[in-house]
């Protein structure tokens, strides 16, 4: 039977993970990444990076879809607890709330080293996302990375004039994985080898 290459493609599908500063300073480096070995995903390349901001504000996308994203997370989570987004932000126009965000992320992923990593396997941007769980941990399922270990809620963070403190950060779809890898990682970083139980093992 002749490989599909179609099949391929989809079970070589590679997706960028980091344990954010929050995820490294409380020693939750390798509990994240067995979450990952453990179903599987294969890792081809990682390293330990201090990100500067100028690196970040690359990586970080600057559209209003993904600033307005940012800010309807915020007034979702307002929303549930009853509290009023105005009262708070001083304003409820989800883009200028957006942008607050992606100011404090900065601050927030600069802050202390991350370990990086790229991870291979079926569908691997979106199994990694399921793994990983929601955005706002206080909405992220028991069982996830970010439902387990953390608490984090806009409500707090955004008073604090701070961002979500949710461990990791995962690719959030194909066509983000392939910028962002060949952002964090050169060609030479990365490798392919077959896990057990894959031909040529
Ligand atoms: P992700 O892909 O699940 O990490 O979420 P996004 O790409 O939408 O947001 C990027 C990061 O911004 C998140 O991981 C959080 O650290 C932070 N963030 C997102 N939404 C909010 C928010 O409403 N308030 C605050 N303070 N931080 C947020
Ligand atoms: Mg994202």
């Amino acid at each position: 039977m002749g490989v599909n290459p179609h099949m391929e493609a989809i079970r070589r599908e590679r997706t960028l993970v980091f344990v954010k500063p929050d995820g490294v300073q409380r020693g939750l480096v390798g509990e994240i990444i067995a979450r990952f070995e453990r179903c599987g995903l294969k890792i081809v390349g990682m390293k330990m990076v201090w990100p500067t901001k100028e690196f970040l504000d690359r990586h970080y996308p600057k559209d209003e879809t993904f600033l307005v994203t940012l800010g309807s997370k915020t007034r979702e989570a307002f929303e549930t607890y009853g509290m009023s987004l105005k009262a708070s932000m001083g304003t409820e126009d989800l883009l200028e709330i957006g942008r607050r965000v992606r100011g404090w992320l900065l601050d927030y992923v600069s802050s202390a080293p991350v370990v990086a990593f790229v991870l291979e396997g079926t569908q691997a941007t979106s199994v990694v996302r399921k793994i990983v769980g929601h955005t706002l941990p206080v909405f992220a399922q028991p069982g996830t990375i970010r439902g387990d270990f953390a608490i984090d809620s806009p409500t707090v963070a955004n008073l604090e004039q701070r961002a979500i403190r949710n461990l990791v950060h995962a690719s959030g779809n194909v066509e983000e994985a392939e910028k962002e890898i060949s952002l964090w990682f050169s060609p030479e970083e990365l490798f392919s080898y077959p896990r057990a139980g894959e031909e040529g093992f």
